[in-house]
């Protein structure tokens, strides 16, 4: 079933491009559900060092520290769980894990390739 699959996307060039298409798509949504979890991180680390909007809070519009802080740190953990999920989902259910484990492989093997020959020797040993 694999080999009529990959004889047939060596073989049509409009399959072809519509699988390079969606292995875009699976890591474009790998990539942004990254940054999202990236972000998410950064925002309650600011949150807790820094703690900004303290004094808009307290000032412009007269909020209670601690409840603004708290909903501001319940939005970001909430944010952080849901883009851990969304990139959990992703990577099980998209071929990109394996697709971007396969470009990995490819570039160690090309690197290996242009080793000079004596630490070749060295690492085969
Ligand atoms: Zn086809």
């Amino acid at each position: 079933m694999r080999k009529d699959y990959e004889q047939h996307f060596a073989e049509c060039s409009h399959c072809r491009s519509r699988q390079n298409f969606h292995r875009g798509l699976d890591v474009t949504l790998a990539v942004l559900t990254s940054l999202a979890v990236f972000f998410f991180l950064f925002a309650l680390a600011v949150l807790k060092h820094i703690k900004p909007l303290e004094h808009v809070a307290f000032n412009v519009f007269g909020l209670d520290i601690f409840d603004v802080n708290h909903m501001l740190v319940s939005a970001g953990v909430a944010g952080l769980c849901f883009s851990v999920i969304a990139l959990t989902l992703v990577l099980t259910t998209t071929p990109a894990s394996a697709y971007l484990g396969g470009i990995a492989a490819e570039r160690a093997r090309l690197i290996e390739e242009r080793l000079p020959e004596a630490i070749r020797a060295f690492r085969s040993r």
